[in-house]
């Protein structure tokens, strides 16, 4: 999925020196020649606004292709809003897109140029771009996504950045979900990051983010940012560089520096602009990129899950805190030095969410007190149990939450110098419904 490099260093030179983002309208090949000849090879053309997609597919109904040329100028108007760009200032703005089954016809058809590198699931030139037809119509329609994200950035913004940006950013706006309208019509909503495994099918980057974290393989933020070119062949590479994206443009502390740095010039210099932004923190980012990777799932809300690194203080006297249920890792303010004791005390009940039966239209809440409830269980461990840690950086490992100790009265020993923190043990994406807190004393214990 890797797009081809464009010789820019003069436009960024010039775009160094403009306020907001560049646009650059006119840029790319003309559409309808390719179109003419398309259609000459008898290919199908399906059209919209701002995409000519051209395919060998044979038609089939209800298999979605139909509506891929409107869901890319849907997809469109959003990549518009992310970098602050009034979609009528690039209206003529056109993509050639090419569906493939049979890479042999687009040949013979002069519509696959010898000098294109031979794909695996696709490949954009400027405002051309290529992908190979799936099985799955979600699958698919991403890969249309990625690919005119890329034609969209390569073109409209000139990007030139590094490939953790380039790659991040084409999945970012790839992501999606379908709803419907009142009218019934499927519309494109973008989802940075997916609520269910359903909307984004086959894509597989939480499952790898997990899997390599888990295997202590998952590269640190500086690693990611520093991926040579050529560096995504594997799912684990765009999974990484997604990461970061979606992390950076979601976050409460980075969003904003992490917009200002893509509106200016996406040049090969993009790193350093980004890390010179007025309130970036990269060594607060590396931290947040390792918490992330550790407890990403589907429907994480990285507003909720944001963590305070701040230091706290001593723990001298037995202290109350509370515990929010429906937030991430909370500070408790408190912190312990490497091997003291303490022993942590919980009351009180949390609504954890509700039951709802179709059949008898009864609704049964899930109330949780800090041992949880034995009937769900997320991470090896009852939902609605207190969950005590700290933030550990051991050699040779991934930093990380180390839990110490769960449930509601539990003896613990810090694992290292540093603040105590406490959650409540859900899936990220089921906290939406969650009240209440739970009252924690925390005490010294010899
Ligand atoms: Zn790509």
């Amino acid at each position: 999925m890797r797009p081809a490099r464009m010789p820019t260093l003069a436009v960024c030179l010039t775009a160094a020196l403009a306020i907001g983002p560049v646009v650059h309208a006119d840029e790319g090949v003309a559409v309808a020649p390719l179109a003419a000849t398309a259609r000459r090879a008898g290919l199908r053309l399906l059209e919209s606004e701002h995409l000519v997609l051209a395919t060998d597919r044979p038609v089939r109904a209800g298999d979605g292709v139909d509506d891929l040329p409107r869901i890319f100028d849907e997809a469109f108007v959003c990549w518009c809003g992310h970098y602050g760009i009034d979609p009528t200032a690039v209206r003529d703005w056109r993509a050639f897109g090419c569906l493939v089954v049979d890479r042999e016809r687009f040949r013979a058809a002069g519509l696959l140029p010898p000098t294109i590198p031979d794909f695996a699931h696709g490949f954009c030139d400027r405002n051309r771009f290529w992908f190979v037809d799936q099985s799955n119509p979600d699958y698919r329609r991403h890969l249309l996504l990625h690919e005119g994200g890329h034609a969209f950035t390569l073109t409209i913004r000139r990007l030139n950045t590094p490939e953790w940006y380039t790659e991040g950013i084409a999945e970012f706006l790839a992501t999606h979900r379908l709803d419907r309208d009142p009218a019934g019509v499927e519309r494109f909503v973008h989802a940075p990051l997916p609520a269910r495994a359903g909307d984004v099918e086959q894509l597989g980057r939480i499952e790898e983010l997990r899997k390599s974290r888990a295997a202590g393989t998952s590269p640190r933020l500086a690693a990611v940012l520093a991926a040579p070119p050529g560096n995504h062949r594997a799912i684990a590479a765009y999974a990484s560089s997604w990461a970061a994206v979606v992390l950076f443009s979601q976050h409460p502390a980075f969003a904003r520096p992490f917009t200002a740095a893509e509106r200016g010039p996406l040049d090969a210099d993009f790193n350093a602009r980004l890390a010179a932004q007025p309130g970036w923190d990269m060594a607060r980012a590396a931290r947040e990129y390792d918490a992330f990777v550790a407890d990403v799932d589907y429907g994480y809300d990285i507003d909720r899950m944001a963590v305070d690194w701040s230091p706290g203080r001593p723990l001298v006297a037995p202290t109350r805190v509370t515990v929010d249920a429906c937030r991430g890792w909370q500070n408790t303010g408190l912190t312990l030095e490497r091997d003291g004791r303490c022993r942590v005390t919980a009351q009180g009940r949390v609504l954890l969410g509700e039951v709802r039966d179709p059949a008898t239209k009864t609704v049964t809440p899930i109330e949780s007190e800090a041992d949880g409830i034995t009937l769900r269980w997320y991470r090896g461990r009852p939902v609605g149990r207190l969950l005590v840690a700290q933030w550990e950086e051991p050699q040779g490992k991934p930093p990380g939450f180390v839990i110490l100790g769960a449930g509601s009265a539990v003896d613990i020993t810090a694992a290292a110098s540093g603040p105590l923190y406490l959650q409540v043990n859900e899936p990220p994406g089921d906290r939406t419904d969650t009240t209440g807190s739970f009252t924690v004393e925390i005490r010294s214990t010899p």
